[in-house]
């Protein structure tokens, strides 16, 4: 294979093979912008690197090759003595993980070249100074040398002169300082820096496919759910400088604001800069609004450069320039990441302007993005207590106690704090901690600085450059500009879309989409803002396009009604459980303490009113549309108090010689149902048919229910469910009892009631013996909750607690198969009791009622799968709506 691959050779389509940036670069180079020289090698080259352990055969040539044709284009050789070409070696995946893998600056410097640098250049401080920066980066990236040692000589440097300002170091300074950066190599590898540049070059390209798998990416690859496979490119480019002088800088710009979608010019720029100063927030920027007064030419040039680059992209595109003498270049361009507000009014403002059709900006909007809209958002007539106020880095709000350091972050939020983690400037080691924590607050560093990126593509509040606050993280705490201090631990709250921090807690009000939605704000109305109008376009997009219908789960007469208001078309899973909690629980104890028939039947007899109140709620709020109703399904014992409590509370009264027979036949029955495995023991079906008349009872309430509603006039359509089917018999027995009941109360009332019944798929046999169960069942709901623990013999409820982070670590799957279904396996047992349900019955209807029906991935599977509906809980309604319309658009 061909494994380099020069800028003009490559497009943007490319993604795979050139990565993110190559091919970005490709593209700006074809449409003619100013990109400088140079070329890419594949992540084909760095998969083979990495399964190896070498570089594969031919590479080299390869290099050798472009590297030869860069060198004539520019007419100087890399690291030439008089004249040098100078390289920068970046890495660039296919998807971006900002800051998360490594870049070497200035390749080509030596004692020689640097001579050379300077004398074409005429200006010595700065051949000095890209020379240390090399070995500094160099030494920390490519030979792993701890980056404070040289931080340190630099301090160190700075304080026997007396000055605070690297810019305040002269040449003669930093050529000091390239000597004493040579000796921390030296001492830290047993070796000399090596001054050969084609060395250089080779190591800094084995180090960026080795960056593929640092800890610090691989842990951003889970969170983003990127694939450990894809490995990353490698562009070798050209340097241009803009640390030349103040006529030079560095830039990052949007050509939208992402965090709002507002169109203008957004970004920061910074003067006689270099590379990542302004993406590391090290420096603090100016808007670069201010670039039209320092270079309006280039200034000029880059307007219509992002003018040309979004009606190209017909999209956000973000950009990395650089000015070098006065000369603009383009040094990376991609469709730039926004946040989920940006994201609805940015696709509905490109449809406006006739880029993209209404399709298009529906598949740019996910059910994830959707989701984050939802979210609450500070109450703007509480009393506010402001200390301060940042960038609008991330929007949300979020409330917390403030931590100073990620270790605090992690440890205070894993024993249940909410944490709001403030920092001068955020780096890639604090991921883990921006990641535990409920929002990000920093006093350095623009909208692109790493802090903003990382907490954007999160989803997590960010507040960034808060000057006015000075975070001082040694000491643990933080200033506000009167004066006012916050100390670790205190609560604080952040405010992503304005920037505002408040001390203490502020309270939050639902946000305008929830409004929406619920039915409480028009979207036509002067009141709506352009992402409630946005909103309100996809969802009718994504409504007319879905094929599968969305139901919600819901067991209350008031979730019923705010599901149907979300948009839910039924109730796809109502679970009776929680209707034998609370005062029944008296009554369920007599049930299960029943010795005789007798007195069970009064026990059942006193539930029977009561289930069939609950009933006529839910019909009542779903009136005209289907409502699933799930008989009984958790084991007996979850109704009866704790084992070890009520052991206790006899022990005591028998002590006291106080009565307690209630209490001790209470505990004989406790354990008499005690199970060592409750969730493969006597649930769901099995209680249907082990304690008689339960299940009948709970079928006559829903017929009662339903009759009466029909008197009343409504349209009460139940389907009846019986979970944790196994086989077919033992849905025969409790449908044939169930007809019965029906019957009965029909006749009773004078009415027609003929009520599909239906079961859950949960459990692998019912899955793979669907074809027979078919024959009872009028319907199927994948209970894929269920179905994931059975499936992979995984206890759901405890799991998550227990192994699932060293799973997740390890790679062993990037998300938890209980959040988005497992496609390969559990998925397949889907598909097969789909077909082979359908051969049984043809428009068997087919539905999903376990966590991952909101699960915008898994929902595009059911819809693959052919699934008739969905359903979740009442707020994912509108997101699974949207993923399904998605999905089938
Ligand atoms: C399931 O198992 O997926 C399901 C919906 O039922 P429950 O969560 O109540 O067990
Ligand atoms: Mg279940």
């Amino acid at each position: 294979p061909k494994y380099v691959y020069e800028f003009a050779e490559g497009n943007k389509d490319l993604k795979d093979l050139l990565g993110g940036k190559g091919a970005n670069l490709a593209e700006m180079t074809n449409l003619g912008l100013p990109v400088p020289p140079g070329f890419t090698i594949t992540t084909e080259a760095c998969r083979h690197y990495l399964e190896h352990g070498t570089m594969p055969p031919g590479l080299d040539a390869e290099i050798e090759e472009k590297l030869a044709a860069l060198e004539a284009k520019m007419g100087k050789r890399l690291g030439q003595p008089d004249d040098p070409l100078l390289v920068s070696v970046r890495s660039g995946a296919k998807f971006s993980m900002p800051g998360m893998m490594e870049t070497v600056l200035n390749i080509g410097l030596n004692d020689d070249s640097v001579k050379g640098l300077a004398a074409q250049s005429g200006n010595e401080r700065f051949a000095w100074d890209s020379y240390r920066r090399l070995i500094q980066m160099f030494g920390k990236t490519v030979l792993g040398i701890d980056g404070e040692l040289f931080e340190e000589a630099i301090d160190v440097l700075k304080a026997g002169k007396g000055v605070t300002s690297d810019l305040d170091l002269n040449a003669d300074d930093l050529a000091g300082l390239v000597e004493t950066f040579k000796d921390i190599v030296r001492e830290e590898t047993g070796a000399e820096f090596p001054t050969d540049p084609r060395e250089q070059m080779r190591l800094a390209i084995e180090a960026v496919f080795q960056s593929w798998n640092a800890p610090r990416a691989v842990l951003y690859r889970r969170q983003e759910r990127i694939p450990g496979g894809l490995g990353t490119a490698v562009n070798i480019c050209s340097m241009v400088f803009g640390n030349l002088g103040m006529d030079s800088g560095t830039g990052v710009a949007f050509t939208r604001d992402p965090a709002t979608g507002q169109q203008g010019v957004y970004g920061d720029y910074l003067q006689n800069a270099q590379g990542e100063d302004v993406v590391a927030g090290i420096r603090n920027t100016v808007p670069l609004s201010e670039l039209e007064r320092i270079d309006p030419k280039s200034y000029a040039e880059l307007l219509s450069i992002m003018e040309k680059l979004e009606t190209h992209y017909r999209d956000l595109c973000d950009i990395e320039f650089t000015i070098e003498r006065g000369k603009l270049w383009m040094l990376q361009t991609r469709v730039g990441k926004r946040t989920a507000a940006a994201a609805f009014r940015i696709a509905n403002q490109l449809v406006d302007q006739g880029l993209i059709t209404l399709e298009e900006a529906v598949g740019r909007v996910t059910g994830d993005q959707l989701a984050q809209l939802m979210f609450p958002r500070f109450d703007e007539k509480a009393e506010r207590d402001r200390l301060g106020r940042g960038m609008n880095a991330s929007p949300g709000a979020a409330v917390g106690r403030a931590v100073f350091d990620s270790y605090t972050a992690i440890k205070w939020s894993r024993s249940g704090e909410a944490v709001i983690l403030c920092r001068r400037e955020t780096n890639p080691d604090d991921l883990e901690g921006m990641i535990a924590a409920r929002g990000i607050l920093t006093s350095r560093g623009g909208k692109t600085s790493h802090a903003a990126v990382v907490a954007r593509g999160m989803g997590k509040t960010c507040v960034c450059g808060a000057e006015e606050l000075d975070i001082d993280t040694k000491n643990r705490r933080m200033v506000a500009a009167d004066g006012r201090v916050v100390e670790e631990g205190d609560v604080i709250s952040i405010d992503g879309t304005t920037g505002e921090v408040f001390l203490g807690e502020v309270p939050v009000v639902a946000s305008p989409v929830v409004r929406y939605f619920e039915g409480e704000l028009d979207p036509d109305s002067a009141e709506a803002d352009e992402l409630v109008r946005a909103v309100h376009r996809f969802m009718q997009y994504a409504d007319a396009a879905r094929r599968m219908d969305v139901r919600a789960n819901a067991d209350t007469p008031e979730d019923a009604a705010r599901a149907r208001r979300m948009g839910a078309q039924g109730i796809g899973l109502c679970r009776t459980e929680h209707m034998f909690l609370g005062d029944r629980r008296t009554l369920v104890e007599r049930l299960i303490l029943a010795d005789t028939d007798k007195e069970r039947e009064e026990a059942l007899a006193a539930l029977l009113p009561l289930q069939r109140e609950d009933f006529t709620g839910i019909f009542e709020a779903m009136d005209g549309l289907p409502v699933t109703v799930r008989l009984l399904d958790p084991p007996l014992h979850e109704f009866l108090p704790d084992i070890t409590e009520l052991s206790v509370r006899v022990a005591v009264a028998e002590a006291r010689g106080e009565e307690h027979e209630g209490d001790l036949r209470l505990l004989q029955a406790v354990h008499r149902l005690h199970e060592q495995n409750p969730m493969l023991g006597l649930r769901g079906v099995r209680l249907g048919l082990v304690v008689p008349g339960l299940f009948t009872m709970q079928v006559r309430a829903i017929a009662e229910a339903a009759a009466e509603r029909i008197r009343q006039g409504g349209r009460p359509r139940p389907e009846i469910m019986i979970p944790l089917v196994g086989t077919v018999q033992e849905l025969e027995i409790i449908r044939d009892e169930a007809v019965q009941v029906m019957r009965e109360v029909g006749e009773a009332h004078g009415v027609e009631l003929d009520f599909p019944i239906g079961t859950m798929i949960e459990l692998p046999r019912a899955a793979l013996t669907a074809g027979q169960i078919a024959e009872s069942a009028e319907f199927f709901s994948f209970g894929t909750n269920d179905l994931t623990q059975t499936t992979w013999g995984f206890s759901r409820d405890d799991v998550e607690a227990s192994f699932f982070s060293n799973y997740l670590e390890k790679g062993v799957f990037g998300v938890s198969p209980f959040e988005s279904l497992d496609v390969d396996g559990v998925g397949r047992l889907v598909r097969i009791a789909a077909e082979e349900g359908r051969a049984t019955r043809p428009g068997l209807k087919l539905g999903v009622c376990g966590e991952h029906g909101g699960d915008p991935a898994s929902v595009h599977f059911f819809h693959e799968v052919g699934l008739d509906y969905v359903s979740c809980s009442p707020f994912r309604v509108p997101v699974a709506r949207l993923e399904a319309g998605r999905a089938a658009a």
